[in-house]
């Protein structure tokens, strides 16, 4: 991966930290299976971030495709959003390039 997300997830890793220690000064009494709750719901969202990040990484830096109809270079024409809900409800939203065969107008989406 070229782009850096090692700095944005080590944010949001310290928040999920700084907000599980938050939550636990404020529930005292919470019992074990409140304190798995909410960690896994704090740790879903940094889950669902890393998840987008590193998922359109490997699409935008996917090799110039080739035509399987023609094998020309296809050129690559603006982006297609798409919204997955992952584990524990956490919405991802992956934005997809979309290439398309100058000669024979055959279009497509990278492979993920
Ligand atoms: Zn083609």
């Amino acid at each position: 991966m070229k782009q850096d997300f090692a700095a944005n997830w080590q944010v949001q890793a310290d928040e999920v930290i700084t907000g599980v220690q938050a939550w636990r000064l404020a529930h005292p009494q919470a019992t074990l299976k409140e304190i798995e709750q909410t960690i896994d719901q704090q740790l879903a969202a940094l889950r669902a971030h890393m998840l987008a990040d590193a998922a359109m990484a490997s699409a935008v830096e996917a090799a110039q495709p080739v035509c399987p109809a023609c094998g020309g270079a296809m050129e690559w024409r603006g982006t297609h959003r798409r919204c997955l809900v992952t584990q524990h409800d956490q919405a991802v939203v992956l934005e997809r390039h979309y290439a398309v065969c100058p000669t024979c107008g055959v279009g497509l989406f990278p492979p993920g």
